[in-house]
């Protein structure tokens, strides 16, 4: 059962040549089978923690660890994070023209897994997959992200989180761009991948929504680079009622 713990986390990103510190200490453990909410206004610094754990060159750890199952996360490359069972679905997904969906997909699972899948049980896995999430066939050739709509992308980032089949699954802003249905299917496919019980999640997000249809376990504000206060499902009822203005000072408009 897989533990994904962070400690004391402080992370810089070189901007304007001088590096500013963006986060300032961030303890967070995630069990196997807990869902971690993680809620804060714009601009506080979550996607720095997804894009911190996951390797993103441009983020430098100044201290704190960040481990899995005891193994320094930090240590590891990318590639590395990703067979050791980390999977960061990010708020921006790249384009990438001239690869297609379905071998951008089989290339992943083949790191993850440590070796490719069989081509004909692959090519079911993915069509059974995509049907769950309400995705035409047609894009399996078409290039990853290119021309995808928002709602999109999202889902299929539940695709790759769906057939990789990780430990401890990192979504940043899911919910952001889809209107009700496609936030229900999306939803749908993360509580499915969740339903195994062996899984951490870790659900960025700026707003109540999608706690409506994945419920979480624990609920994390965070604010101005670090956790200010953490609790349980009530705890995003409160902010649906307050936002964020008891934590950073400002109105949620100016945010
Ligand atoms: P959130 O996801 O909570 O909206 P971010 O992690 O995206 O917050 O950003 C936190 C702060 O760090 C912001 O002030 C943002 O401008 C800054 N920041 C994040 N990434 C970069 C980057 N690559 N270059 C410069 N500044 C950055
Ligand atoms: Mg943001
Ligand atoms: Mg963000």
């Amino acid at each position: 059962m897989a533990t994904l713990e962070i400690k004391d986390l402080h992370v810089s990103v070189v901007s304007e040549d001088a590096p500013k510190e963006i986060l300032k200490g961030v303890d967070l453990t995630i069990k196997a089978g807990e869902t971690h909410a993680i809620m804060g206004p714009n601009g506080s610094g979550k996607s720095t923690l997804s894009y911190a754990i996951a390797g993103h060159p441009k983020y430098t750890i100044t201290s704190g660890t960040v481990t899995l199952d005891g193994e320094d996360v930090l240590e590891m490359s990318v590639d590395e994070r990703a067979r050791a069972g980390l999977f960061l679905a990010m708020q921006y997904p790249v384009e990438v023209p001239g690869v297609s969906m379905s071998n951008f997909l089989r290339t992943a699972a083949t790191a993850v897994r440590g070796e490719a899948p069989n081509l004909r049980h692959w090519v079911k896995e993915v069509k059974g997959a995509m049907a769950d999430l309400d995705i035409d066939p047609a894009f399996a050739e078409r290039s990853v992200n290119e021309g995808f709509s928002g709602g999109e992308k999202k889902r299929h980032e539940i695709l790759q989180l769906g057939l990789l089949q990780p430990k401890v699954a990192i979504l940043d802003e899911t919910d952001s761009g889809l209107d009700v249905d496609a936030l229900r299917v999306v939803s749908e496919g993360v509580n499915r991948y969740k339903a195994s019980g062996e899984v951490g999640v870790m659900l960025i997000t700026h707003y109540t929504r999608i706690l409506k249809y994945i419920e979480p376990d624990f609920v994390h504000v965070f604010a101005n680079g670090r956790i200010v206060e953490s609790g349980g499902r009530e705890l995003a009822d409160q902010l649906e009622s307050e936002g964020y203005v008891k934590y950073t000072g400002k109105s949620e408009a100016a945010a």
